[in-house]
């Protein structure tokens, strides 16, 4: 079977790039290995042989079906070319601190609502479906985004957002971390995050608040309690700095206007960055992107619409 994965195949550089995906066809031909590792084999008949359309449709010689190879993507109906959305994802990940919708305007010609609705569904395909989770041993904690005042804890309180993080801690180091927008600081909302985001037999580290009622026999849960506040704050430094590093992210690269709605786009797009922080290869998280758009991001026309309209939203 011919092997057309593409995990070992990206550009190394930006000069790489631009050589290589200059026209839609070499565009389509990387998003066809993408979407099909193995080859095209057809969903629906499992025929492997196929002609291409001028549209660039895969067409099952046996059952003629059609497959587009971005229905149901970021790219889904796009009146844009390929190349475009290449550049896009090119710029998203490889520049350090990503893009803005201004940058992207700019870089591509665009209207602004467009470059932001584009960056909205980049960010959709930061995360992987199948992402391991975190183990060893993981902080936990949660802190507030928005608002003036700290609210009462256990509830959410007007224009705040809770977000909830976990970070690994390898001696003094921080490992992958995980970013989550909470409803309240329930046992509920904290123990499902955890339980979806921590490998069981981890040592997880909390403060004394009464939500983090761990499962004993899957966890080895350290609580950390008010009273010895200098070990809390060593205990959790790790999940600290991360909740610090986020709200001056918000506060700084977007003056704190994120809209509420789309918070959890712009963590899953910093647990992305944060977590290749280390990577050497700027190619390759362009090629993670790329899979992603392709693969496990379904996005529904309801999805697309609501990311269809921007900043306008806050002003009301
Ligand atoms: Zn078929």
């Amino acid at each position: 079977m011919t092997d057309f994965n593409i995990t070992e195949d990206f550009p190394k550089n930006e000069m790489e790039f631009s050589k290589r995906f200059a026209t839609e066809k070499a565009c389509y031909e990387y998003l066809f290995r993408a979407k099909w590792p193995k080859g095209f084999i057809c969903p629906n008949c499992e025929h492997k042989s196929y002609w291409i359309s001028s549209k660039y449709i895969h067409i099952c010689t046996r059952c003629e079906s059609h497959f587009s190879l971005t229905a149901g993507t970021i790219m889904h109906d796009t009146k844009k070319p390929i190349t475009y959305w290449f550049k896009a994802m090119w710029w998203f990940t490889t520049r350090k601190s990503g893009v803005n919708a201004i940058n992207l305007q700019d870089l591509l010609g665009f209207s602004y609502v467009t470059a932001w609705s584009w960056l909205q569904k980049l960010r959709r395909c930061t995360i992987r479906n199948d992402r391991e989770k975190l183990s060893g041993k993981v902080e936990v904690d949660e802190f507030y985004i928005g608002g003036q005042k700290p609210g009462k804890r256990g509830r959410g309180s007007a224009g705040k957002r809770i977000v909830v993080a976990a970070v690994e801690r390898k001696s003094r180091k921080i490992g992958r971390i995980r970013l989550q927008v909470i409803d309240d600081c329930s046992s509920k909302s904290l123990t499902a995050f955890i339980d979806q985001n921590v490998e069981d037999g981890s040592q997880v580290v909390t403060d004394g608040w009464k939500g983090y009622d761990l499962d004993q026999n899957r966890y080895d849960h350290h609580q950390v309690f008010l009273s010895k506040s200098k070990d809390k704050y060593s205990a959790l430094s790790g999940v600290h700095l991360v909740a610090s590093l986020v709200k001056r992210l918000i506060l700084g690269t977007f003056q704190g206007r994120v809209d509420s709605k789309y918070l959890q786009n712009y963590l899953d797009e910093y647990v992305f960055r944060f977590n290749r922080r280390t990577s050497s290869s700027v190619g390759k998280k362009f090629m993670r992107i790329i899979q992603q758009a392709v693969s496990s991001v379904k996005i529904t026309c309801a999805q697309i619409k609501s990311d269809i309209n921007p900043d306008f939203s806050m002003a009301n």
